[in-house]
């Protein structure tokens, strides 16, 4: 290696390193106070690698990466070793720069040191996809160790990202440690004794010292005490200080050899995600090995021209600062451009999403006006503002030839179907069929009711404008085996105008004769690939149908951006006059008769209740189980007066209808029921929500639970039972009890507990987001502008300047749609 390095020096123009020479000499003068040149040392031999490149020059600049950060005895050990590097690996002679810069004096004069305690440099044949298990060091016991963290290759090590970065003190002459608490300091260790403690325990000391004083450190150890630093070697710690007299202790403190660019001590100590069986030391410095000199051969997937115009850093920059920041600053400016790379692998993919989907062309449906009157002049109430305006979208879109792929947002109760069912009769009168599909039967069947009495009511309008009404079909799983065949039927031939049902409709053999319009209700029950079978159920050749989908989710704009990315977004954000919230209370669990009075009071009125147990996330059996019990406990305690049904995830789904059914027309007061009774089942007598543990669940989530009661305009009552007087939690659920704006919940969530908590996030197939914060709104815009415009200057990602970025979407589509 020495030798390498002195054929690399000759190499060195002589008078770069002259000037080199110079400017260190100058340094040393001056006190290592960083003032010799303009911008600082760490600048100059930035530039000098720039210049000359090579892995010394590489190796000198990072030793002075943080000069300015350093303490002065620091500065002089850096900058004698950055001038032994440049010279040829060889420290100089006394008469020359290398002495001028007052190298201190001790005991090893004659060689330098390697540069860092690495696990080796770069060895020959390595490459970022080189499996770990081809390093040195690294066997295939460890191998499994590193395959725990989804560490299998060395540029796995590198997208390895620290939790946290732990921030030590710059080092401090030992004189200047006195009285303080916590602190770091680079001297040489002089001894370490070793004292057995009973049961295996052992005790290290180290004796510490440089030029300004003495200071000891301990440690206590199981089995081998060995601290992998010997006597006479340059140390560096960083850690808690007690001080005793004059004496002055480390306890416990983090070390490390004090001769290269300190990882484990002084400065931002990256913690990375660690596994049983690997020491954090182990696994930083080995990720510092892969970051120094694998770092620099990731592929950039950003084009330079994007970068400048979002200002964001290389990959290889980013790397580095996000393991190994010299600041904060350096730290949040790589995460941002990490970020930006996985949101715009997002923004790419459901754009490009979209664009297939737009690709065939799909019927024009022009605004049939006679017949929407027709609809509208005997709905029961006049539409909102809102239903007009989202309607309109709709129209406006299915008008044309190419594909509406639209989302429809509005509260529960915020009237959805109504518009849906424009949506449809404007299809029908067109002479197409349309597909309204539903999570479940019972919803189904709910939609099927309500299309069938406002298709009636305006049915001899039809009958003059359109010149027939159009013929509604259920289809579900539980429709009889002849109904379903004559369904078949009607839909092949073109008899049924609008088909009903649930999942049924894209698991069956169905076929439509002429299918314009596809609307998919309470989306979060299906995922992006039913989506895509339910459009396929038109002939080959015919043109494609629209799809509409209706979510009263209330979804954040940049989680919708990313998530339904695909869809053109529009928001009933109005509810229709009279309908009364229900009354948000919170209750400690000591109060929970209080909200079991409200139960009995309700159903002495005639009125009905929900009672939610608590989620258990890990387990729908243990879901259910508590559910169960709770169901036994209140049908034999405090509410054997009244009748109980029982509704959970482990129950067949014919039980589930017949238990929703049953509430639904009355024979049960109270449903006990998991977390499963969210979906949008109308039950206008009922007027209680009781939910129990509701820390546990996401806001937005309580507040669909309340969006269940009082739909028939009576006042109602969410009551919000705690567990625990857990001032956190109780923070999050006042904000539930003071606002009814569903979409302020949801940003709250998003905020507080990610996007895990939304519905249909692991359905979308979105790339897992490692760095990125889905609530970064302007980098969420910036991903979604900088995708189009490369979309629609390169639609496939041909071009040699998206190489990069392309193969990195084609491995997340690979990974994720393993076919
Ligand atoms: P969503 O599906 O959005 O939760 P629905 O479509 O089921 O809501 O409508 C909820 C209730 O509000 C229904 O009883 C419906 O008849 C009624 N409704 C819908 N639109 C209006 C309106 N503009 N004015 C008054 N009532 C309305
Ligand atoms: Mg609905």
């Amino acid at each position: 290696m020495a030798r390498a390095w002195s054929a690399w020096a000759f190499s060195l123009p002589a008078e770069l390193l002259d000037t080199a020479a110079r400017i260190f000499r100058a340094e040393a003068n001056d006190g290592y106070r960083d003032r010799v040149v303009i911008g600082g040392l760490a600048g100059f031999v930035d530039k000098l690698h720039d210049a000359v490149g090579g892995e010394q020059a590489a190796h000198a600049a990072e030793l002075l990466h943080d000069y300015a950060m350093l303490a002065p005895a620091e500065r002089a050990d850096r900058l004698k070793r950055a001038h032994g590097l440049l010279t040829g690996g060889e420290v100089a002679s006394p008469s020359d720069a290398g002495a001028a810069i007052g190298r201190p004096k001790d005991r090893r004069d004659g060689l330098v040191r390697p540069v860092a305690p690495r696990p080796g440099a770069a060895p020959a044949g390595v490459s970022l996809s080189t499996p770990i298990q081809a390093l040195k060091g690294i066997g295939p016991v460890r191998a499994r160790v590193y395959t725990r963290l989804g560490i299998l290759t060395v540029q796995d090590l590198l997208f390895h990202f620290p939790l946290r970065h732990q921030a030590f003190p710059p080092a401090l002459p030992i004189a200047e440690l006195f009285f303080l608490t916590e602190g770091s300091v680079l001297g040489t260790l002089e001894r370490v004794e070793v004292e057995n403690l009973p049961r295996g325990l052992k005790r290290l000391k180290a004796t510490i010292n440089d030029h300004s004083g003495t200071v000891h450190a301990v440690w206590l150890r199981h089995g081998v005490a060995r601290l992998g630093v010997q006597p006479g070697d340059p140390i560096g710690l960083s850690g808690k200080l007690v001080q005793l007299g004059r004496q002055l202790t480390f306890e416990n403190p983090e070390y490390e050899r004090g001769d290269g660019v300190p990882l484990h001590t002084r400065g931002l100590v990256p913690v990375h995600p660690l596994t049983a069986g690997l020491s954090d030391r182990e696994l930083r410095s080995r990720i510092h090995w892969a970051v120094t000199h694998f770092a620099g051969r990731v592929d950039d997937p950003l084009p330079e021209s994007m970068r400048t115009q979002h200002a964001l850093l290389p990959i290889r920059e980013a790397l580095r600062q996000m393991h190994f920041p010299r600041t904060l600053e350096e730290h949040s400016a790589a995460r941002r451009r990490l970020a930006f790379q996985e949101l715009l692998t997002v923004q790419l993919l459901v754009l490009k999403r979209r664009m297939s989907w737009q690709h065939d062309p799909a019927a024009a449906l022009p605004r049939q006006t006679p017949a929407l009157e027709a609809f509208s002049g005997n709905l029961p109430f006049s539409l909102t503002q809102a239903q007009l305006r989202v309607t309109d979208e709709i129209l406006n879109d299915t008008a044309l030839a190419r594909p509406m792929t639209r989302l429809v947002q509005g509260e529960v109760g915020s009237g959805k179907t109504a518009v849906a069912a424009l949506a449809l009769l404007n299809t029908f009168a067109n002479g197409y069929q349309g597909a309204l599909m539903a999570p479940t039967a019972i919803l189904a069947e709910q939609h099927f009711a309500t299309l069938s009495r406002l298709f009636d009511a305006a049915g001899p309008q039809l009958e003059v404008v359109v010149g027939r009404r159009p013929r509604v079909t259920l289809l579900t799983g539980s429709v009889a085996a002849k109904a379903r065949t004559s369904a078949y039927n009607d839909a092949a031939s073109g008899v049924a105008d609008v088909l009903v049902g649930t999942q049924a409709l894209i698991q069956d053999k169905l076929e439509f004769a002429r299918l314009g319009l596809v609307i998919v209700d309470e989306q979060h029950r299906f995922g992006v690939q039913q989506r895509v079978t339910l459009r396929r159920r038109a002939a080959d050749d015919s043109p494609v149908a629209h799809l509409l989908v209706m979510t009263a989710t209330p979804i954040p704009r940049t989680l919708a951006l990313s998530l339904y990315g695909d869809l053109d977004l529009s928001a009933i954000d109005e509810m229709p006059p009279g309908r009364q919230f229900p009354k948000t209370v919170l209750l400690g669990s000591d109060e929970r008769h209080l909200a079991y009075e409200r139960v009995l009071r309700a159903a002495a009125h005639g009125e009905q209740a929900f009672i939610i147990c608590p989620l258990v996330e890990e387990s729908e059996v243990l879901e259910a189980r508590a559910a169960t019990e709770e169901y036994e406990r209140l049908r034999t305690g405090e509410l054997q007066s009244l009748r109980l049904g029982l509704l959970h995830g482990r129950m067949r789904p014919a039980d589930k209808d017949a238990a929703m059914r049953a509430f639904r027309d009355r024979e049960f007061d109270v449903l006990v029921s998991t977390a499963v009774v969210e979906v949008g089942v109308d039950v206008p007598n009922a007027t209680v929500m009781l939910i129990e543990g509701a820390e546990r669940f996401g806001l937005a989530q309580l507040h669909q639970f309340r969006g269940r009661v009082g739909r028939g305009g009576q006042p109602s009552v969410c009551i919000l039972l705690t567990e625990l007087p857990d001032p956190q939690a109780s923070e999050r659920l006042r904000v539930v009890a003071s606002t009814t704006n569903g979409l302020i919940l949801a940003e709250h969530d998003l905020r507080l507990r990610g996007p895990g908590d939304f519905f249909g996030v692991r359905q979308s197939g979105m790339p897992e987001l490692k760095v990125a914060r889905l609530d970064d709104a302007p980098l969420v815009e910036a991903a979604r502008a900088a995708a189009s415009t490369i979309l629609s200057a390169d639609p496939e990602l041909s071009q040699a300047q998206h190489a990069a970025l392309r193969a990195r979407l084609d491995a997340f589509v690979h990974a994720a749609e393993p076919s």
